[in-house]
């Protein structure tokens, strides 16, 4: 390598992710002594000129997520095996990391055979790589393998590559309604059996030190004026409660404080008493969002070992509401289980849920065999799936699909008689009768679980698409395919203009 660029290239998560992308940032605090070579793209969120970018590169390295988990992976997926196919056009030798190459290395090998797949979490393996690169001129996959050969793997590695430099990235690009997705932590010490991060983190979690997180939380303060919010958008922020103490304490001790709030599991906020979680309220928590999973018993101890139960879910919700705290829950429907009686039984769940908590925010995605997963193993083996691992759930229906969707748009936003509040008032009072008419009859539908002959949707779907024409509103849910994913106020709840 002489003169020519280090491309570090984040694939297109299509926009529908916000976080920043941390693995790229640690990688470039990784690479700190070739700096003056890296160019970074975030194909989401960046403008480039491909043909510039690609001809001025001598190495690209394509990360993709991997510190925390989303859906948006498959996003990323596609887009990086097509770009590592222009590449190939100009020459340029890619190198994968994240969790695409770990988990959907298949797809990879499959698609782009000539690229390398690194497999480790660990950074500190692409800072010796690209020395050794630079350094001989072996094939670039003898020179993988030998620096494979000799390497010990971290799991941590926050330790060394912790205090990266958010001016690599264009911070304003992710900031979304006032909030901003900071990631502190790092891998889960559950084994729920659909997740991906078992398979990576082997039931290890670890975090950023407390001096890096302050640092890295007064920097975006001090220089983002927008940012009201920090959204702590690890897998399971909560696991350690003498962390978040200190960690609290410390931000108390420097006269600094902020609104945030975060993704937890029922059986870790389960451990959190009454008094803790007022603690978290007086730092400025204001919701939380836990996995409740399913709404299925025989479904929830296969999946979650027994850790998560529908009466933990409900008494950890009252517990969060009583100190003031705001919820969301996430939860995972049609497993290729039980005869799919989960569906109905997840379905009806949401419903009780609702009907205790109506402001409840909830995300419910359709399940996606994940690769490397431990069902996924169970239900694929050695079958070659699609590249496209949406498509890999051929067991729900189209039946299915558009029944979840009637539940997202309408039964789910319109039980809750004060939500036209939450709506500017132009479009509030357009909602206003809809909302207060079918609310008692949604809450009896709620009330006696039943999930089919969706009459009161058939009545006001054309008027409801009507008003959402009327104010500019973007009938476009392609995310919402894979299940009930607008209902919470990161996308306004569907409302969101065009
Ligand atoms: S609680 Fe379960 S689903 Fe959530 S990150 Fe941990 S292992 Fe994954």
């Amino acid at each position: 390598m002489k003169n020519k660029n280090i491309l570090i290239y984040y694939p297109d998560t299509k926009n529908y992710n916000p976080t920043p992308p941390y693995e790229s940032l640690m990688l470039i605090e990784a690479l700190k002594d070739f700096s003056e070579r890296i160019i970074f793209v975030d194909a989401a969120k960046d403008h480039f000129e491909i043909e510039k970018l690609v001809q001025d590169s001598e190495i690209c390295i394509i990360t993709t997520l991997i510190k925390y988990t989303s859906i948006t992976i498959n996003f990323q997926l596609k887009d990086g095996i097509n770009f590592s196919k222009i590449l190939k056009n100009y020459k340029v030798p890619v190198v994968w990391t994240g969790m695409a190459p770990i988990l959907l290395n298949k797809s990879i090998e499959e698609n782009c055979p000539d690229d390398i797949l690194v497999k480790t979490t660990d950074e500190n393996f692409l800072k010796i790589f690209i020395e050794n690169y630079t350094r001989n001129n072996k094939n670039i996959k003898e020179i993988y393998e030998d620096t494979l050969s000799d390497f010990i793997e971290d799991k941590n590695s926050f330790k060394k590559f912790g205090n990266y430099n958010f001016e690599k990235i264009s911070v304003e690009k992710y900031i979304h309604n006032n909030t901003f997705n900071y990631l502190a932590t790092t891998g889960c010490v559950n084994s729920c059996s659909f997740c991906s991060v078992p398979v990576i983190y082997k039931k290890k979690w670890t975090h950023n030190s407390i001096e890096n997180i302050i640092n890295h939380l007064r920097f975006l303060f001090e220089n983002f004026p927008e940012i009201k919010v920090i959204h702590f958008r690890d897998d399971n922020f909560l696991v350690s409660k003498r962390f978040i103490f200190d960690l609290f304490k410390e931000i108390e001790k420097q006269n600094f404080s902020f609104t945030w709030s975060c993704q937890t599991s029922v059986n870790i906020l389960k451990l959190y008493t009454q008094e803790d979680l007022k603690f978290l309220y007086d730092h400025g928590c204001r919701n939380i969002s836990i996995g409740i999973e399913s709404g299925d018993d025989y479904i929830l101890k296969n999946i979650t070992k027994s850790k998560t139960t529908k009466r933990d879910s409900i008494n950890t919700l009252k517990k969060i509401k009583n100190s003031g705290i705001t919820v969301s829950v996430t939860s995972i429907i049609s497993f290729p289980y039980n005869n799919k009686r989960d569906f109905i039984k997840t379905l009806k769940f949401l419903m009780r849920l609702k009907l205790k908590f109506p402001s409840l925010s909830l995300y419910c995605t359709i399940y996606q065999p994940i690769p490397g997963t431990e069902i996924f193993n169970e239900i694929y083996r050695d079958i070659n799936t699609s590249t496209d691992t949406f498509s890999n759930n051929i067991w729900t229906t189209k039946k299915e699909k558009l029944k979840l969707k009637k539940f997202e748009t309408f039964y789910f936003i319109f039980d809750n008689p004060h939500f036209y509040k939450l709506l500017p008032d132009d479009l509030a009072k357009d909602l206003k009768f809809i909302n207060l008419f079918f609310s008692p009859l949604i809450r009896l539908r709620f009330l006696l679980g039943i999930t089919s002959n969706l009459w009161e949707y058939s009545l006001v779907r054309s008027k409801l698409n009507k008003i959402k024409q009327k104010h500019g509103i973007d009938l476009n849910y392609s995310l919402s395919d894979i299940g009930i994913r607008h209902l919470t106020s990161n996308f306004n709840y569907g409302f969101n203009k065009s």
